[in-house]
């Protein structure tokens, strides 16, 4: 009997495995596929680094832990100074978002007397629902300007509507803020986070896919590729685990692979979250062929603005080494607002996010490279009620343990965190 199998070698199932072997345990991860990592993958073209995946790690406790131990603090590439500048469409116009209360003031996207209730929020008291939308939470805490804040944040992390998104689940961070202060902006102002690490986002030499190389080297023969599990079975004292190669008998089992495949395994049909496909336009001009450079993070589109895209991530201005020469921007298409055009053809990918730069940045130039990856499966939508669905899955069956961005957490620091706690089910 093996004492813990993980099954999926995403980051998710790769940490999760990483951290057990870490604390002495024996430990065996099968993954479907020939390679490691998932959706996180970084590919070099035309000099570029395009990052398929995840574009950049958020600077956390967790992450500063992984990478001293897999040597790779020398490999971390950190962002311009620029990036801390971030932007919002607002009536066609990009804004920066305001990084100080002062900014605040003045700023277009908000009226004079929506800036009190905002500044209000402190006061605001009672208790939060167990489980509430984002929209409503934002509401209830900050006032209609919240609200209507969110919305662009929401469209840049999941794609997704607030409305529908339960907010303990989708932004953890906001809603445990509120639990603990009483209040997220007496909390944010509190929190002192000691993280080890520069400023994010960070990335690598060679993409984000550096970090999980390494977990899957450091995992040597434990980690078998090609080696997808058809069949999943309680038996006495554990768990019996059919997979390409054969079968094995496991003390505990992680399901770190997507949950369309765990509720065949477990012939559990509930055993499902909604997703909204997704689509990634890589656009590279040549510089000389740019009058005006892309300065900051990225901007984001809100619902209202009616743009064709979700918003632009400018690569180049925050990780210039990732594309020397050049002004690459990577733009976000689809999401819950327009699925269908997540799964266009490559042409029209390319031209309606060619269409948002040219409008947004003025990039009018023709692009002397185009990438188009789609993401078909999407990303999860955390609906009301998440929380607690999932809770009662990892309840129902003893010895599973359910990672991954279906259940724990959307971005790549929140499967880490969910790494370190996977303990003996
Ligand atoms: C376009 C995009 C942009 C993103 N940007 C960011 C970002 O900037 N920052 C950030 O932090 N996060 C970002 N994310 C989210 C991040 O990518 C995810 O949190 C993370 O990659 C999820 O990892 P996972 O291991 O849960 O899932 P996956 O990567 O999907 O891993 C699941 C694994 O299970 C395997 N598998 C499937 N079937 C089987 C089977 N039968 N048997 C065994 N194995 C199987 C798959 O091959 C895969 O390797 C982004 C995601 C997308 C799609």
């Amino acid at each position: 009997m093996v004492e813990l199998v993980v099954l999926g070698a995403g980051v998710a199932g790769l940490a999760t495995a990483h951290r057990a072997r870490r604390a002495g345990r024996e430990v065996r991860v099968l993954e479907a596929s020939d390679r490691a990592g998932g959706l996180v993958r970084s590919v070099r073209r035309d000099g570029l680094l395009l990052e398929q995946g995840p574009q950049a790690l958020q600077a956390t406790a967790e992450l500063a832990t992984l990478v001293d131990e897999l040597g790779l603090r020398e490999r971390l590439v950190t962002p311009a100074p620029d990036a801390a500048l971030r932007w919002i469409l607002h009536e066609g116009q990009r804004v920066a978002l305001p990084r100080g209360p002062r900014e605040l003031v003045g700023w277009p996207a908000v009226r004079p007397w929506e800036l009190v209730r905002l500044a209000a929020e402190p006061l605001v008291g009672g208790t939060a629902p167990a489980s509430e939308t984002v929209t409503a939470f934002a509401r209830r805490r900050f006032g209609p300007a919240g609200a209507r804040l969110v919305d662009p944040l929401v469209a840049g992390i999941f794609g997704g509507d607030p409305d529908e998104l339960e907010v303990q689940s989708a932004l953890p961070s906001l809603a445990g803020l509120e639990r603990a202060h009483g209040s997220v902006l007496r909390g944010a102002l509190r929190r002192r986070p000691a993280v080890d690490l520069p400023r994010g986002p960070l990335s690598f030499d060679d993409g984000v896919e550096t970090l999980v190389r390494a977990m899957a080297r450091g995992l040597g023969d434990d980690l078998h590729l090609g080696c997808g599990v058809r069949g999943l079975e309680a038996v006495p004292d554990g768990w019996r685990v059919s997979h390409a190669g054969g079968s094995l008998v496991a003390r505990e089992v992680v399901v770190a692979a997507p949950l369309a495949q765990a509720s065949r395994w477990l012939r559990a049909p509930e055993l499902a979250v909604p997703s909204s496909p997704i689509a990634a336009v890589h656009l590279a001009f040549r510089r000389e062929d740019v009058e005006r450079l892309p300065r900051g993070f990225g901007w984001l589109a809100p619902r209202r603005e009616r743009l064709d895209v979700l918003g632009g991530l400018y690569v180049s201005a925050t990780f210039p080494g990732h594309a020397p020469g050049c002004v690459l921007v990577r733009v976000m298409l689809g999401g819950t607002r327009a699925p269908s055009r997540a799964l266009g053809s490559d042409a029209e990918l390319v031209a309606a996010a060619w269409a948002a730069v040219a409008e947004v940045d003025g990039l009018r130039a023709a692009p002397a490279v185009v990438d188009v990856v789609r993401h078909p499966h999407g990303i999860p939508q955390y609906r009301l009620g998440h929380a607690e669905r999932v809770a009662a899955w990892q309840r129902r069956w003893p010895g599973l343990r359910f990672v991954g961005w279906e259940t724990t957490g959307i971005g790549v620091s929140h499967q880490l965190v969910a790494a370190g706690a996977s303990g003996p089910a």
